[in-house]
């Protein structure tokens, strides 16, 4: 036990952390050049909110939230998903105040309790964009056109962007009611999970997987038939943005996505990099939620990522990420005094933001020179009794091998030039 991590959970390093710098690098690049700003929140909050901003009805609210009781008889729950502690953070903090839209963006641990498979683990990533306050097309039009962005700039381009919608309250219970009278008639070959949820959530039956629902699902009604005037236009508006950025898409029938809170809107980046759970970044409108976690009404639209997902997918493309950071120079030395001038010296380039490794483990000369290789660092000295004594140290460059005699109090000054 003590030497095997808890299941479901990963450890991120080597060359799977540099391909999440790369992600993270992008995602903080593309979201600025959106104007989106980061939000984090605390990783765990009271269950209560997690139940009514994700939905009583879910899989993650039914089976799968890490809840336990604090010392102070709290419930509490660690964040299975993004969206809530923003919308929460959103009201508490009054950032409807401020000039609208607000415009966030979240990277974030999430937990759910699930069997751990490929691509699927107990403590996952998730990346997200929540624009709080429009109601317009154009805002669901810039959220998508955020994650397209984001894909193409991970060179995640072999993806499809599915889009539906599923209209407003009044569209969707009449929806609900039409697909409800159809299952009706079917309602014994549906799997059993799919029974259940005949009564409480029946649009989810359509994101079901099974074979036997999938057979019965194939003449059901769809959701884009029962679009009001005004629902009708709002999706037509966004289908018109999305074609005049260029931005491909298919018109979905079949998107749902599994929450409860989502109005209007719906959409999936799916990939055909890697197979079964192919959604890489799935999305859309919710201008219900706000008002569930007790806000007054606010339109919303946003989209979720998981980011294991997406270096899976970056890795199915470009294999892992081996290239390591490297050093500006690696400064050895040999001998009691020449150790306090190099440690010093060090010091000093560290503080000029130049990146120095020096050598923590006594080895000889030739084994720092062998360590100096090993990190690829970009220079290298050695500092001995010689050098103090005539003030001159032998700077070496490991790509050109080409060799310069400086004063020590010149290297900082080289080191920047040559950075
Ligand atoms: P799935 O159908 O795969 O269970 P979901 O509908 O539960 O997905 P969402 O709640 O929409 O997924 O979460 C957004 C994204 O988070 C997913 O598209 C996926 O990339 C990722 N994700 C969800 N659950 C996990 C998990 N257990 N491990 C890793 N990533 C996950
Ligand atoms: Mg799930």
């Amino acid at each position: 036990m003590l030497t095997n991590a808890p299941r479901g959970t990963k450890d991120i390093y080597g060359s799977y952390m540099n391909t999440w710098k790369k992600l993270e690098d992008t995602v903080n690049e593309i979201c600025t050049n959106f104007g989106f700003n980061e939000i984090r929140t605390p990783i765990f909050e009271h269950t209560e909110l997690f139940q009514r901003g994700v939905g009583e009805t879910t899989d993650i609210v039914q089976k799968e939230m890490y809840s336990f009781t604090d010392k102070g008889d709290r419930n509490i729950t660690l964040k299975p998903e993004g969206t809530a502690g923003v919308v929460r953070a959103y009201l508490e903090r009054k950032m409807y105040a401020d000039a609208q839209p607000t415009k966030l963006f979240y990277i974030t641990p999430a937990f759910r309790y699930e069997r751990p498979q490929a691509g699927r683990y107990r403590q996952f990533h998730q990346f997200g964009v929540e624009l709080f306050g429009s109601d317009k097309p154009s805002a669901d039009a810039e959220v998508i056109a955020l994650a397209a962005n984001m894909l193409k700039n991970l060179g995640i381009t072999n993806v499809e962007l599915h889009i539906n919608s599923l209209g407003g309250p009044e569209c969707r219970k009449k929806y609900n009611n039409t697909l409800k009278e159809f299952l009706s008639k079917n309602i014994d070959s549906l799997c059993p999970t799919c029974m259940e949820r005949y009564e409480k959530n029946p649009l989810r039956i359509l994101d079901c997987k099974n074979e036997k629902c999938q057979a019965v699902l194939k003449d059901a009604p769809l959701a884009k038939d029962e679009l009001d005037t005004e629902c009708k236009e709002h999706f037509e508006e966004l289908l018109r943005l999305l074609d005049a950025m260029e931005i491909q898409y298919v018109v979905d029938p079949w998107i749902v996505r599994g929450l409860d809170y989502y109005t209007r809107t719906v959409f999936e980046f799916i990939s055909k990099d890697i197979g079964a759970q192919g959604t890489v970044c799935g999305g859309g409108r919710y201008d219900k939620l706000i008002e569930e976690c007790g806000g007054s009404p606010t339109p919303a639209v946003g989209f979720g990522a998981g980011i294991e997902r997406l270096i899976m997918t970056m890795e199915a493309i470009n294999g892992s990420n081996e290239d390591k950071p490297t050093r500006d120079i690696y400064l050895g030395y040999v001998g009691e005094n020449a150790k306090k001038t190099t440690f010093a010296l060090v010091n000093e380039l560290r503080n000029n933001n130049i990146s120095v490794e020096t050598d923590l483990m006594s080895r000889s000369v030739k084994a720092q020179m062998k360590y100096a290789n090993k990190i690829g660092a970009r220079y290298s000295a050695i500092i001995g009794d010689n050098e103090l004594e005539e003030n001159s140290v032998r700077i070496k460059n490991m790509e050109t091998r080409e060799q310069i005699d400086l004063n020590i109090e010149e290297i900082a000054k080289y080191m920047k030039e040559n950075k």
